[in-house]
């Protein structure tokens, strides 16, 4: 008997691996002193962390950050426990007790989950402190609070608001950080993620943590030329069909075909990522030719122009060109979106 378990055998992220690795020894010399980790949350920002996590160990890379617990469940099968920070830290004394009982690293946000962490035990964690974004991480208040003095701290971390814009806030939040880092123990010192590492040396300190520059996302004009597109979505024709001049494709009858037309429907939809935002806009590619996306985007599939391409057919695979900076200006969606989007149907190799 066949199986029919998902991921569906139609849909494939390609991952290139070697860009993939580039983009990481790029990043971690634009680092300078520092030395660059990697964000590899929300399953390393769509591509999989099955076939990311490999190719970052690989490379050395020593500091992996993930936002949730499970998150951290499916990395330990790469990488050492005692390299895997938890960035929302234990909001439960059984999320402690798991970070405890694996050696991983909950990333403490408040007085709260200190006391969490105390109680569980303690051990080695990271801190995060607010320098301005207000969001998670101690109020720069609080960093003289005695508890800290009982955390065995491994990096103290800040997070910058606007690194992706010349703005008055990162100065701020630089001079915030230094005295943070002043008042409180640790091994280490962080706070710049992709951006940040652009915004130079200053910024850097012990480690950097880039997510969306490894990639392939272009956060910052300085790397353009510097960070390679890492991954292609790919998706296999389902059938084709020829359409009479006249006749309307799609829902809500948005195109009519201007002369006859041959067409493929290709099995890639809204659900698995590819928004109706790039109706009018995507085009597939297959061999060198483009295939234009015709009307809107259906839940599971979208219909492409095949004209250029006559021998395009059942079974082919097309490609959807995903240059993140590209495609960000074409559907208005940010280049983070574009990739978290991509769905758990896709089988990324
Ligand atoms: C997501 C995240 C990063 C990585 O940010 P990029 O902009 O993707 O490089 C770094 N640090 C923290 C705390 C994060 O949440």
């Amino acid at each position: 008997m066949p199986s029919f378990n998902c991921p569906v055998p139609n849909l494939r992220l390609h991952i290139d691996g070697d860009a993939l690795a580039r983009n990481w020894q790029r990043l971690n010399m634009l680092s300078g002193t520092a030395s660059a980790g990697a964000a590899i949350k929300a399953n390393a920002y769509g591509l999989g962390i099955n076939s990311v996590a490999p190719i970052l160990k690989e490379q050395g890379v020593r500091n992996y950050f993930v936002t949730h617990w499970c998150e951290a469940a499916s990395l330990l099968r790469y990488v050492a426990a005692n390299d895997i920070s938890v960035l929302h830290g234990p909001q439960t004394s059984e999320e402690a007790q798991y970070a405890k009982s694996q050696g991983l690293r909950p990333v403490i946000n408040s007085l709260s989950q200190a006391a969490i962490w105390l109680r569980a035990g303690g051990g080695v964690c990271d801190l995060m402190v607010d320098t301005g974004i207000n969001r998670l991480g101690l109020d720069m208040s609080e960093i003289h609070d005695p508890i800290l003095q009982k955390l065995d701290i491994n990096l103290v971390l800040s997070h910058l608001a606007c690194a992706d814009e010349d703005h008055p806030l990162n100065a701020v939040q630089l001079d915030r950080a230094r005295t943070a880092f002043r008042a409180i123990n640790s091994v280490g010192k962080s706070l710049s993620s992709s951006a940040g590492i652009a915004l130079g040396e200053p910024y850097h300190f012990d480690i950097t943590r880039p997510g969306l520059a490894l990639y392939g996302g272009i956060p910052r004009a300085e790397f353009e030329g510097v960070i390679e597109q890492v991954a292609t979505p790919q998706a296999m024709v389902i059938m084709t069909r020829q359409v009479a001049q006249g006749a309307t494709i799609g829902y809500n009858a948005t195109f009519t075909a201007p002369r006859p037309m041959r067409v493929a429907i290709v099995s890639l939809g809204y659900a698995d990522g590819f928004l109706r935002a790039w109706a009018g806009k995507a085009k597939f590619r297959y061999g060198g030719i483009d295939l234009p996306v015709l009307g809107k985007i259906s839940m599971d599939m979208t219909v492409v122009d095949c004209s250029a391409a006559p021998d395009v057919a059942e079974g082919d695979w097309v490609s959807l060109p995903y240059n993140l900076a590209a495609a960000s200006a074409a559907t208005g969606l940010s280049q983070y979106e574009l990739l978290t989007v991509l769905g758990e149907r896709f089988n990324s190799r």
